[in-house]
């Protein structure tokens, strides 16, 4: 099967302001399975010492997917959209 690849950045733009926090990580759930490191698609989530650790410059890499929060079993990740208004903006499709 042919790769098929795109610019997020072309088809994007992240709309200005203070997102917050819109991913935590309840470090006392996380098992360290590694599957939010598997499905993460902008490869922000890690490994360290057994447990899963998000990028810092998450807030303007997120696609905003919520597959990390989707995948964890153990409920360790809370994923709730920015603040109104900011975060990624699809122009196009
Ligand atoms: S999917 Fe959940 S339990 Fe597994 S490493 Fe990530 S945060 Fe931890
Ligand atoms: S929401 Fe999607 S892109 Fe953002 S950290 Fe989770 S899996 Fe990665």
């Amino acid at each position: 099967m042919d790769e098929i690849k795109f610019n997020l950045k072309k088809l994007t733009h992240r709309a200005k302001g203070d997102t917050g926090d819109f991913i935590t990580l309840n470090e006392e759930a996380c098992n360290g399975c590694g599957m939010c490191e598997l499905v993460c698609a902008a490869t922000l989530w890690s490994m360290k010492g057994g447990k899963a650790r998000l990028a810092p410059r998450y807030r303007e890499l997120c696609f905003e997917c919520a597959a990390c929060w989707e995948i964890c079993e153990r409920e360790a990740i809370d994923f709730h959209y920015p603040a109104g208004g900011t975060g990624l903006v699809i122009e196009y499709g």
